[in-house]
Parts: structure tokens; sequence; C-alpha cells
């Protein structure tokens, strides 16, 4: 009876399994119909209910499906919904639902080894290349996402610049600097100190009139430390900044960073895929000549969390930057452990997941044309979102639209314009109608609605700025300290 894990009897299981997966594809069908609130508070009661000690003893799978079901589905974040449009979230699809099934029933280790997920993961390198016209060649490998895709680039880029030795030595004294538009990610000042290079080693260089890093501005900064007595060593452009979508002028740092001898990286998280869409693919150029870029799947190519992809042009400085000898991971001519590089060669992970899998199955079962109709139709419903904001007198726009992402504000009301645009996001939050979020742009609190799931159209961008008008009028009738959350609670 002290045998392994698997059930005496599997039809439980199997008649458990068809009920969960019946229940979840009737789910995405009803948030394909937008069905339901988007996000809605957590009862103090529900999250009670998860804190539970750990259990010493079985627990009857049903019971614990009843549990997720009662407990955890409700209040999800709500990003597999049409009118969820806050921060840059993909809203999944079924067909990769199912690959994350498979490949949990396949339990693959991509460490290394010689075996078919591997080779499948290889495959979806290449297609990442070909998407955005880097060589086929690049290496690459799947990560969690743009946070560590853009950290493995740095740390490449920082051994390709300082050599062999700085693996051993740190960084220590070698003055070693980067460059990143004022908008970049957080990530990328997080990348330099997680690399040892220190974020006061990042030089923010000023942005454009169009909000993209300013080419003067970098051009001067990087001479400033060169005659500092510094060492430059990379520049870190984004393709669609977090705040506003804007596209760095990738083919003019591209040029600037093959002159300087500097690396030239790409934060591409949700913006590479625009290359995509022939319509916007003109606006990336620049990207394919990336001697590294970082993407992410799981946004604009709606694959299932989690979902980043890292390239590097040169192959061989992947490798120098994370291979070890380590004896029990010996490398043979054949056998299991044959099959060398393998991805625990190209990044920090060694047991890494079959992500590779719901990629394949998302991208192939679409295609790659399909995926750049997204991206368009995306920008599409950003512009009529931002066409029904410049027609109304509350609203107005704080950024251009230049892809899917809409910043804007109410503008009118008595007081604080900052705290009165955050308490209706958190308005909008509570009732359930959609979920935006917010930045600051040129100081002002701005309402962002990024638009990447594939189910929003421009019906839904309405019922939010409806939505929006209502509160923003009913707040003005209470006072300015009033909870809206009481008017608006389920
Ligand atoms: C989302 C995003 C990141 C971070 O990516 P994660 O996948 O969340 O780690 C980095 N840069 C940009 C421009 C992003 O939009």
């Amino acid at each position: 009876m002290m045998a392994g894990l698997d059930p005496d009897d599997w039809q439980g299981l199997r008649a458990l399994g068809h009920r969960m997966l019946d229940d979840m594809i009737d789910r995405l069908a009803a948030h394909g119909a937008s069905a339901g609130p988007v996000w809605r508070p957590m009862p103090p009661e529900a999250r009670q209910a998860l804190r539970t000690t750990l259990p010493r003893g079985p627990t009857d799978p049903a019971a614990l499906y009843e549990a997720f079901q009662a407990q955890v589905v409700p209040y999800a974040l709500g990003n597999t919904h049409p009118r969820f449009m806050g921060w840059v979230h993909g809203g999944g699809t079924g067909i990769g639902m199912l690959a994350e099934l498979l490949a949990a029933g396949l339990n693959a280790n991509l460490g290394g080894r010689d075996h078919a997920p591997i080779e499948l993961e290889r495959t979806v390198i290449a297609w990442a290349a070909e998407m955005v016209g880097m060589p086929v060649t690049s290496s690459g490998i799947l990560v969690t996402g743009s946070s560590m895709a853009n950290m493995i680039a740095v740390l490449v880029a920082r051994r390709a610049a300082a050599g062999p030795a700085v693996r051993a030595e740190g960084v220590g004294g070698r003055g070693l600097v980067g460059y990143a538009g004022a908008s970049a990610h957080g990530c990328i000042p997080r990348a330099f100190d997680l690399a040892g290079l220190g974020t006061g080693a990042l030089r923010m260089v000023p942005l454009d009139a169009d909000r993209r890093l300013s080419m003067a501005a970098l051009a001067e900064a990087v001479q400033r430390d060169r005659a500092a007595g510094l060492t430059p060593f990379l520049v870190a452009a984004t393709a669609g900044t977090v705040d506003t979508g804007a596209i760095d002028p990738l083919e003019a740092v591209a040029a600037f960073c093959a002159e300087q001898r500097l690396w030239f990286h790409v934060d591409g998280a949700f913006g590479a895929l625009a290359a995509l869409s022939p319509t916007i693919r003109p606006r990336l150029r620049g990207i394919e000549r990336a001697d590294s870029l970082a993407f992410d799947f799981h946004k604009w190519a709606q694959v299932p969390y989690d979902a980043g992809c890292i390239l590097v042009r040169d192959g061989q400085a992947q490798a120098d930057t994370f291979a070890q000898t380590l004896a029990y991971l010996s490398r043979e001519d054949r056998g299991a452990a044959a099959n060398a590089p393998w991805p625990c060669d190209l990044g920090p992970d060694l047991s890494r997941g079959f992500r590779a899998l719901k990629i394949w199955m998302t991208i192939a079962s679409y295609g790659a044309d399909r995926m750049g109709e997204l991206v368009d139709r995306s920008c599409a419903v950003a512009r009529h979102l931002a066409s029904r904001i410049e027609a109304e007198p509350f609203l107005e726009l704080l950024a251009p639209v230049t892809l899917n992402i809409v910043c804007f504000r109410v503008c009118q009301g008595d007081g604080d314009l900052d705290h009165l645009n955050g308490e209706l996001v958190k308005d909008l939050h509570e009732s359930g109608i959609a979920v935006p979020s917010t930045t600051v742009i040129d100081g002002k609190r701005a309402i962002r609605a990024a638009i990447v799931n594939h189910r929003t159209t421009e019906h839904d961008v309405d019922l939010m700025i409806d939505g929006l008008l209502e509160l923003a009028r009913k707040r003005r009738i209470v006072t300015e300290s009033a909870d809206s959350a009481r008017y608006f609670r389920r």
C-alpha cells in the first residue's frame, strides 16, 4: 500500500480531469462573451479560506478542485476577460491551456540531455529569430519573462565586454557603464543591480519629443563617460515602452552601437512581436541588427504565463557567459546525456519546464500571420479609444498613441486631478466594468489602457469609457474624500 503516488483506480481521476477541462473551456467561452465582472475584490473570508496549515494527511482531489472553483477562480485577476486593459497582460487561449496540460503530463525537464522537447525549444527559438529578422542561427532560450531575458542579455554583454576573467573576479573597478532611455522598464536597472554593475552604472538617457530615446543625448552621455575614463559597453533600446508604447529609434541606435563598438540590446517585451504585422514592421527596422533581444510570448502572442524569450546573435557569447563544467552533468557523444550544448549552458536555470510546447502549439495553430493581424487589431482598438477620448470634453490624451497603449485622464473636476484619476481607476476596478492601470506622464497621473488581449474590441473600450464617465459624474456629486467602493460593491 506504500507504493507510488498513482491511484489504484484511474477512473476517478479521469472523470475529475474531464470535468476540469469542461469547466475551464466553459470559462474561456464565457469570457469570450464578456460575461461577469473583470475583477472583484476578494472578501476576507475567501482570503482566510486559502490560509490553511500544512496538510499532513490526504485530501480528496475532488474537494481540492471544489476549493479552487470556490476560492480561486472568482478572484483571479481577470486578464482573460476582454475588458482587462491594465499593465501589459496577454489573454491566453484554449490551445495554450491544453498545451500546458500536455507539458505537465510529460513532465519534461529541459535543462539538458537528448530528448525531443529540447528540439522543439530550438525550433521555437529559430521561429522567434525569424519573426524579428534576426539570423536563424541566433541562440536563445525560453525563460519566465522579459525581466529574466533582459537580465541574461546584460550578463552576456558584460561578459563579452569584460572578457572571461569577469566570471571569476566580478566587475569590480572595470568602470562598465550602460545606457537606456528614461522610459526603459524597471527590469533594466534591476538587471544592472543583479549583474553586480549597480544601477548607478545605467545612464537613463533623456527622451525626445516623441518619448523615444534621444540620440543626441545618448551620444553626449557616451562621450562624457569615455572622457571620464569609464567603459561604455551596452545600449538597451526599447521597442514598445511600457508607459506609452513608444519605439526607440532602433536603426539609429544600431548604427551608433556599431560605430562605438557597444552591445546593442533591445527590450521588445511586447513590441517585438509587432514585427509580425506588415504595417508596423517598418517602424521596428533595426531590431534585426540587435546583439540580443528580450521579449515575451505571454503578452501579444497570448501564450499562457509564463513564456519569455532571450535571443543572442552570437551563440558563443551566450554560452561563454553561463557554461560550467560539472562532473555530474557530463556531456556524452551518445545516449541520453548527448546533444550539447544544453539550455542550461545558456542561462542561469538548470531544471526548466517545457514552455516550448505551449508556444509551438499557439503559434502554429493560428499561424504567424494571424498573430500579426491581432497586433493590428489591438492597435486599431487603441486608436478607437483615443478618438473616443478626444471627443469627450471630460477627457484628455496625455501621450500620442503610437501602438496599443493609451494614456489619458479625466481633466475636469475640482482639486487634485492626480488624486481624482487614481481614485477613478480604483472605482472602475471595483465596479467590475474594466481594469485599466495607471502611470505618470510628464508628472501627471494618467489612466493607462494597454490593448493586448485578443478578445478586446471597440465595444469593450466604449464600455470602459462609459463606465468611467458615469463614475466621474457620481464622484463629483459625492464629497471628494468619499469611498466610491460603497456605491459599486457587488
Ligand atoms: C512587460 C515588460 C517587461 C517585463 O517583462 P516580464 O515578462 O513581466 O518579466 C520588460 N519590458 C517591457 C517594455 C515590458 O512591457
